[in-house]
């Protein structure tokens, strides 16, 4: 399995990117992007449509 380790912008975690992930792709597109994990991803995401919705 082949994966990079890089550290949430968000909450300083180190998160393991595997191959064939969504993460992964992005990272390999475009490795010097500021990165989160998928949980804090996730978090802004639910944080931006509660925004949307009122
Ligand atoms: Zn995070």
């Amino acid at each position: 399995m082949i994966f990079y380790e890089i550290e949430c912008l968000t909450c300083k975690q180190r998160v393991r990117i595997e191959e064939g992930t969504k993460l992964y792709k992005q990272y390999k597109e475009n490795p010097n992007e500021r990165r989160m994990c998928q949980d804090c991803v996730e978090k802004i995401e639910r944080d931006a449509k509660k925004q949307l919705m009122g």
